[in-house]
């Protein structure tokens, strides 16, 4: 049987055995991969620095058809993304992104999930220390539509009338998306005033709004908008996430 070769990114780890780990990547061709990594510890003790957790590469793999778990042939390491470890927000923002991608392991990933992944998972790598917090959201939000789960934003999901530049709707979970000020009247989702609808927007398309404020409330919005309508319960780390994120950036002013 030939191997497959595809690009991937290790998602997640664990030591199975004395010496050999079972990897789960998401690759680029094949979805969700999970593969028994046979001998890649002892022998160099910790210097298993090609299968941490975040790498991306070339996995080559044999892959048979209905089977959970396949044998790895081979992982060729090109970006480690070591910058992850240096401080816990990265970190957290990686495993999160993670978690939300494995949470989804029975179906069959959409085209452009591999790449949403690893572009979140290089912002949160190279993003200057003001931009992270964004960057984090940005990821969650991009990966989540990435799934086929964009909120919609404009126009209102109940009555289909534009917002207004100043109109403050409200988060409607079950709808997908925003309620005009008339239509939000009834409703108990979180409020979004203007700033917040752009700042979403931006998010949606993998940008970091300048002085973001207010993480804690875009992790709230994006986590409930994930527990409704991507996977069935709350994700572990997104509740970490909420406790490393900034509390109240310095730039935010009454
Ligand atoms: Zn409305």
């Amino acid at each position: 049987m030939a191997p497959v070769c595809t690009p991937a990114v290790l998602l997640r780890g664990h030591d199975y055995g004395d010496s050999s780990r079972i990897l789960k990547f998401l690759t680029r061709d094949h979805g969700l991969v999970s593969v028994m990594a046979r001998g890649v510890r002892g022998r160099s003790g910790k210097g298993t620095t090609t299968v941490a957790s975040f790498a991306s590469g070339e996995l080559t793999a044999f892959v048979k058809s209905h089977r959970d778990l396949h044998t790895m042939k081979d992982f060729h390491c090109t970006r480690l993304r070591e910058g992850l470890a240096r401080d816990v927000l990265r970190f957290a923002g990686a495993s999160a992104a993670a978690e939300l991608v494995l949470a989804h392991a029975e179906q069959e990933p959409p085209s452009g999930l591999f790449e949403a992944v690893e572009q979140a998972l290089n912002g949160l790598e190279e993003a200057p220390r003001e931009d992270l917090a964004g960057r984090v959201l940005a990821g969650l939000w991009t990966i989540t539509e990435a799934f086929g789960f964009a909120p919609q934003l404009e126009p209102c999901v109940r009555c289909d009338e534009p917002l207004g530049p100043d109109e403050i709707g409200r988060f409607d979970f079950a709808a997908g998306g925003i309620r005009c000020l008339r239509c939000g009247e009834d409703a108990a989702g979180p409020r979004v005033g203007p700033v917040a609808r752009a700042q979403l927007a931006m998010l949606l398309a993998g940008e970091v709004p300048t002085g973001l404020s207010h993480a804690r409330q875009h992790l709230g919005l994006v986590s409930d908008f994930v527990a409704y309508h991507v996977v069935a319960k709350p994700l572990k780390s997104l509740r970490f996430l909420g406790d490393v994120l900034p509390l109240d950036p310095e730039v935010e002013v009454a």
